[in-house]
């Protein structure tokens, strides 16, 4: 395959090949930019149809990650790993020993975290390897599960949002569609539901849902039809590609802001967005918490006031983008990947 030529390469600094026999290990570690300090995002784990989509897949998110980090006001660059799920059984305890042996041996270029498909408890054995890493559940300045904390983060943009489309910065009465309560979604509900929202809610697994029916006074709505309730805000919490051209045509909410990565399928889908009158957050700025709350643990000592006004300069900066795209009449997510793009290459 030409790498170099690819769209996705996008100029990253490194693509770093690990392979172990033994363990069955197969990753991919893509450093796109470390302008703004050393490469920081999770590693996932999945079962890649081949190397190509795995490459593409770390190459994509890699990316994602300099522009969130940015944007998060983090002195962290963007990168991301993907390790190749072994066929058949394997020994997880090897194969994170032996990518913990692959991170460590990049000498810090790259920090890693959890992601799809890995748990605190893998991130444990390769701290056995490198310090290069966080969202551990022991230690220091451990962090654990940084989903509480990104939902927080949407929580708060979503106030911003509010103010902005609606003209009330209070989410009570509201009614909020949410798609996937998994770590992010069930956390955002409950906060959601504190504030006096109501409850439109979808996911896959039943039990999720019942608990958010009995627990939160939610509305259980099918899958392929949260998108469209006749909501103020829609909240993507699951996949990315909620807003796909399927779905774009029948959402009634005024505002569309979730903890979901790459949520518009293609930035086509983010034009319409604003031709609709629909206020868009993007991504990668509301879904920032997590990330924050890994740098606050990365950094050696874990302070809850800098994790605090890190996500406070979260929402302030989506104030902002909402500000100029008004002022600019451009959709949010162009103005977003602007904004990213002068933090990294104008330090
Ligand atoms: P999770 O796996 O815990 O939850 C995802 C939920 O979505 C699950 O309950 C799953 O059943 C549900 N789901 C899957 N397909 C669905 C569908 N078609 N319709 C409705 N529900 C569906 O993941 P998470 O950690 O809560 O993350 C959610 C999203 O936020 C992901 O896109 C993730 O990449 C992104 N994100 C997470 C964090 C974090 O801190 N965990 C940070 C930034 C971004």
């Amino acid at each position: 395959m030409s790498v170099f030529e690819s769209k996705k390469f996008d100029s990253h600094e490194g693509i770093h090949f690990f392979s172990d026999e033994e363990s069955g290990l197969k990753a991919i570690i893509a450093v796109h930019n470390t302008n703004l300090g050393p490469a920081a995002g999770g590693t996932r784990l999945w079962s890649y149809e081949n190397s190509e989509a795995a490459i593409d897949d770390a190459l994509n998110l890699s990316r994602a990650m300099s522009y969130k980090n940015a944007m998060a006001g983090i002195p962290f660059g963007g990168g991301k790993a993907v390790i190749m799920r072994p066929e058949g059984a394997f020994d997880r305890t090897k194969l994170f020993t032996a990518y913990g042996k692959a991170i460590e041996s990049l000498g810090g270029v790259y920090c890693t975290a959890e992601d799809v498909g890995v748990s605190t408890a893998d991130m444990e054995v390769v701290r056995k390897e490198t310090r290069f890493v966080g969202g551990l559940d022991h230690g220091n300045a451990a962090s654990g599960d940084p989903s509480p904390v990104t939902a927080e983060g949407v929580f708060r943009g979503l106030h911003i949002a509010t103010d902005h489309a609606l003209g009330r910065p209070d989410l009570s009465g509201l009614r909020v569609a949410v798609q996937g309560l998994g770590h992010v979604g069930y956390s955002l509900c409950e906060k959601l539901s504190a504030a006096g929202a109501q409850l439109w809610v979808a996911d896959i697994n039943d039990n999720v849902i019942e608990r958010a029916v009995r627990e939160l006074g939610a509305i259980k709505v099918s899958t392929d039809a949260i998108h469209a309730q006749d909501v103020d805000i829609f909240a993507p919490c699951a996949l990315g590609g909620a807003i796909n051209p399927e779905t774009i045509q029948h959402i009634k909410a005024k505002i569309i802001g979730g903890a979901a990565n790459n949520q518009l399928a293609s930035p086509e889908m983010g034009h319409m967005l604003k031709e609709m009158g629909i206020l868009y957050c993007p991504d990668y700025v509301i879904n920032g918490g997590g990330i924050i709350n890994v740098a606050a643990e990365l950094s050696g000592t874990y302070d809850f006031d800098w994790v605090d006004d890190k996500l406070n300069g979260l929402a302030k900066t989506l104030g902002d983008i909402f500000d100029q795209a008004f002022d600019q009449g451009m959709s949010t997510h162009e103005v977003a990947d602007q904004m990213a793009l002068m933090r990294i290459f104008a330090s």
